[in-house]
């Protein structure tokens, strides 16, 4: 037996007395498994979903009257295997992400950025669009349409080059669509085909 469904033998206990007694839409934060912290969630979705967080706690979501807290459990016990590893992946990220570029890899960023730069504005004849380097955590890329400024995250200088030139058409595409629906999207798909890879690729 794994350690979700020892964690809830029968799902007894803690979790189903507080379920039994709790409004539809309700959550319970006390469990912990294998020393990863899980919040179990009632609430009104359509399907039992699971997903980690950045703090490596698992949050698994029940709906409201179409499945029970068993269900539940037995949905995790089934994806803990997955749980582990995507904790995995964002602790290997956390690592990756706090290591700050050296000064010899931020010029080579900065070099490529100035050819990538030249390359696209050119070939979507886009006029006076200037660029910077920046410290960013939680951004690649900002820009501001009204100064047609692009800022640029530091750490792009640890992605491979095909990334950072995906970035660059994405904060070039922002120009023209503001946001990320649809428009953005068709221009992406007609600019540079592979975006959604090189996006997945840079998020890994
Ligand atoms: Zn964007």
């Amino acid at each position: 037996m794994n350690a979700p469904l020892q964690a809830f033998p029968d799902t007894a206990g803690a979790p189903r007395a507080f379920f039994a007694s709790s409004p539809l839409e309700c959550r319970y934060g006390g469990n912990s498994i294998d020393g990863i912290a899980v919040v179990i969630e009632r609430k009104r979705v359509k399907n039992i979903s699971l997903r980690v967080k950045r703090d490596g706690s698992a949050h698994l979501s029940i709906p409201a009257r179409r499945a029970t807290l068993a269900q539940g459990v037995a949905f995790l016990a089934a994806k803990w295997e997955w749980v582990k590893k995507a904790r995995a992946r964002i602790a290997a990220h956390a690592g990756a992400a706090e290591r700050e570029a050296s000064a010899e890899e931020l010029a080579r960023l900065a070099a490529l950025l100035a050819e990538l730069h030249t390359a696209w504005t050119t070939k979507l004849d886009e006029r006076g669009v200037e660029w910077k380097l920046r410290r960013m955590k939680t951004r690649w890329g900002v820009c501001n349409w009204v100064k047609r400024r692009i800022s640029y995250a530091n750490m792009l200088a640890l992605a491979p080059r095909e990334c950072v030139e995906y970035v660059v058409v994405h904060e070039l595409t922002h120009l023209r669509a503001h946001n990320h629906g649809p428009a953005f999207k068709a221009l992406m798909d007609a600019r540079l085909p592979a975006w959604r890879a090189l996006r997945r690729r840079l998020k890994a």
